[in-house]
């Protein structure tokens, strides 16, 4: 089957600006946008959900602590680190005028 590619009216490129240069096309499953003019491309799935697919992959934000399925395995234990400089006064920095 042939992909039939679409110039989209109006549109304007977010990269290069231009306008009447996005074309779209899709396949089964993807809706993609290009620009002719400069080589922006993207894309989207046709059900709406959302994937960074411009995303590059890298060890920052890449979560070790999720499994397949999205869900959060082995939360890191947070504790709180209580560092209180000045013990007698209120922690929280709300304005009472209790030490007036
Ligand atoms: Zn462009």
């Amino acid at each position: 089957m042939g992909i039939v590619k679409r110039f989209v009216a109006g549109a304007v490129c977010p990269r290069c600006a231009q306008m009447d240069t996005i074309r779209v096309y899709r396949n089964q499953i993807r809706e993609y946008r290009e620009c002719v003019r400069c080589d922006y491309r993207d894309g989207q799935n046709l059900d709406g959900s959302p994937e960074a697919v411009s995303e590059l992959q890298t060890r920052v934000n890449q979560p070790s602590a999720t499994n397949a399925s999205g869900a959060k395995i082995a939360p890191v234990t947070v504790q709180p680190v209580k560092f209180d400089p000045n013990p007698n006064s209120n922690s929280n920095s709300n304005s009472n005028d209790e030490d007036k």
